[in-house]
């Protein structure tokens, strides 16, 4: 099926038809789970200038009326994606911030029942499995092993690839904010 094009989304979302919604729009189908600042530059590369700021507002509005998703992983700028409604978790890099989809663990929403949900009317779980990326494994094995052939302490052994001293993860400064 293709996507509907991003006209046609806006319009039925009564939301007014602009170009830099259009823009983000079409460029989160391109960059899934990007933070404001990549779909910012990839809008720019597009339309010329259009300042962070307004991608900010074009994000919370499409968010708004649910056309978009946004994730906040703890330690990193929010993220942004088209994928709506299926209530799926992510997974996310350690190492280099990747993030993958996660289908909900199984079948309808079954996070939803929290096993107490104190007296809340709960509408949304949100799941996020930390951990490394194939990627990051491969390097990480890349780089340890010869090393590790060599290695005869079972226990430092085991420590390898997987930790990793702070178990914060990586990311840029999301402080960090250009317009
Ligand atoms: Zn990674
Ligand atoms: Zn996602």
């Amino acid at each position: 099926m293709p996507p509907t094009d991003a006209t046609t989304l806006l319009r039925d979302t009564a939301l007014r038809v602009t170009r830099p919604r259009v823009a983000v729009i079409e460029q989160l189908r391109r960059h899934q789970h990007a933070d404001a600042d990549t779909i910012a530059q990839a809008v720019r590369a597009d339309l010329g200038k259009v300042s962070t700021q307004a991608i900010y507002d074009v994000l919370a509005a499409l968010t708004d009326v649910g056309l978009v998703r946004r994730i906040e992983p703890a330690g990193s700028p929010a993220r942004y994606e088209m994928r709506v409604g299926d209530n799926h978790h992510h997974a996310i890099c350690r190492e280099c911030g990747a993030i993958a989809d996660v289908p909900c663990a199984v079948g309808e929403r079954p996070c939803l029942q929290a096993s107490d949900d104190h007296g809340y009317a709960i509408d949304e779980a949100e799941v996020i499995y930390w951990g490394h990326c194939p990627a990051c494994l491969e390097r990480a094995a890349a780089t340890h092993l010869p090393e590790e052939l060599n290695e005869t302490d079972p226990q430092r052994q085991q420590a390898l690839p997987l930790t990793e001293p702070s178990g914060i993860p990586k990311f840029e400064n999301p402080s960090k904010e250009t317009t």
